[in-house]
């Protein structure tokens, strides 16, 4: 690991940084606390009490119970910038399965009634200790930056609700207007890693329920039918070429219908067919246009088999694509070239997606969101030195992931403080 405080970086990182050795010890325990300790999306409450306890230890003051138990903390520090940083919060439903000391052995019984084992499989604990990490040691050295940090400790992003919730609970009136928003996520690179990308960085997601309508019948009449299982089998293979045929090499997008549901016996023709389809894109306009070409396949599908009914779409799920500014973007890589060296890389595209770009969104300003690794650098060495390592190493939301403590949490804390002082760091010249 670089970046070693006292050697790299602007005065303020130095002093800021010089903090993170006193502190190490509880921030790892709060990690270790928080893996023990998953809530699914919306009921984080445990999770958001140790937020919120942290950070009034700190000194910062807190709004707690926005959108639930979204939480913010405000480190008011005179005239100048103000920057938000946001963690997510929630675990997932998975048996965790790494043998670690810490593991989880949490099961919650959900809507239905039914016990269901819980994980922090995402990283989202790790992200919550190095905020909670970032703000107490920006408040520990006041005197070497001037302006307002906000910690966002934000619900239920892995449903996508959190942020919505928190919007719509009155975020934007409740605390201090932020000029620009920071985040980041653990993903499975060696830890050390941080890895920045200005435009593109994750995709957006969005799944459709799609009823398309025929006219029942017997089976040995399909004259007197319109069969709503052969219209469903062509708009399955014609949606293929939405992709493969519409859409640039240059464009990464996926469609993919994961669920298909029709009838009920061999010799009887339903009335009806049910397709679930889910769709992956990397920007607005490539968003809109894969959206319309379904749309506009499905309609003509059903148009060419005379359907009696036009189809109904549903829309499941949406998450917006993740686009990081390229301004914002471009000064926090400055800062951890020169802060991290060697391990400050440029992100390759991922695939997963994120409702955090919503809270920027609805504040009007711009952001930038970043990774960071949590493998254990030898395990990623062997498994690359191998070729393995898609099969070897955990990826989120496996029951094996778990970052490593260090140097995790050291490089999502000095991350988190480096880009935050790229703005409050200069202020007080
Ligand atoms: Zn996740
Ligand atoms: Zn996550």
């Amino acid at each position: 690991m670089n970046g070693t405080a006292g050697t790299v970086g602007t005065r303020a990182e130095r002093a800021v940084l010089g903090g993170l050795g006193g502190a190490r010890g509880e921030l790892l325990e709060l990690y270790r606390d928080l893996h023990r300790h998953p809530e699914p999306g919306m009921r984080e409450h445990r999770t958001a009490g140790k937020a919120a306890e942290a950070l009034r230890a700190a000194g910062l003051d807190v709004v707690a119970g926005i959108g639930g138990t979204g939480v913010v903390g405000v480190l008011a520090n005179g005239d100048g910038p103000v920057v938000m940083a946001r963690a997510d919060m929630d675990a997932l439903p998975v048996r965790e399965r790494t043998g670690l000391p810490y593991a989880s052995t949490v099961t919650v019984t959900g809507d239905d009634g039914v016990g269901q084992p819980m994980m922090h499989a995402c990283g989202h604990d790790m992200h919550v200790a190095c905020l909670v990490g970032c703000a107490r040691l920006l408040s520990g050295a006041r005197d070497e930056w001037r302006g307002t940090f906000l910690a966002l400790f934000q619900p239920s992003e892995e449903n996508g609700e959190g942020a919505d919730a928190m919007i719509a609970d009155g975020l934007t009136s409740r605390v201090p207007h932020p000029d620009v928003v920071l985040a980041q996520h653990v993903l499975p690179y060696p830890a050390g890693y941080v890895g920045t990308r200005a435009g593109s960085f994750l995709s957006a997601a969005d799944s459709l329920r799609i009823t398309v309508h025929g006219r029942g019948g017997h089976g040995s009449m399909p004259q007197a039918t319109v069969d709503p299982v052969v219209l469903a089998a062509m708009i399955v293979v014609r949606l293929q070429t939405v992709v493969s045929r519409e859409t640039a090499m240059t464009t990464p997008a996926a469609v993919t219908v994961g669920s298909l549901h029709a009838g009920t016996g061999p010799n009887v023709i339903p009335d009806r067919a049910v397709l679930e389809v889910n769709v992956r894109s990397y920007d607005e306009s490539s968003r809109t246009r894969v959206l319309a070409a379904i749309e506009r396949m499905v309609r003509a599908e059903c148009a060419a088999s005379g359907s009696p009914r036009e189809p109904e779409f549903e829309r499941l799920f949406a998450l917006p694509p993740t686009v990081n500014d390229e301004a914002v973007t471009r000064r926090v890589a400055e800062a951890f070239a020169a802060h991290f060296g060697p391990d400050a890389h440029t992100a390759e595209l991922q695939s997963a997606s994120e409702d955090m770009s919503r809270i920027p969104e609805a504040f009007g300003v711009p952001f930038t969101y970043w990774g960071i690794g949590g493998t254990d650098p030898g395990l990623y060495a062997r498994a690359a030195a191998a070729g393995t390592v898609a099969e070897d190493v955990p990826v989120n939301h496996s029951p094996h992931f778990a970052p490593v403590p260090e140097p995790t949490l050291d490089t999502g804390v000095r991350a988190l403080t480096v880009a935050t002082l790229a703005w409050l760091g200069t202020a007080s010249a």
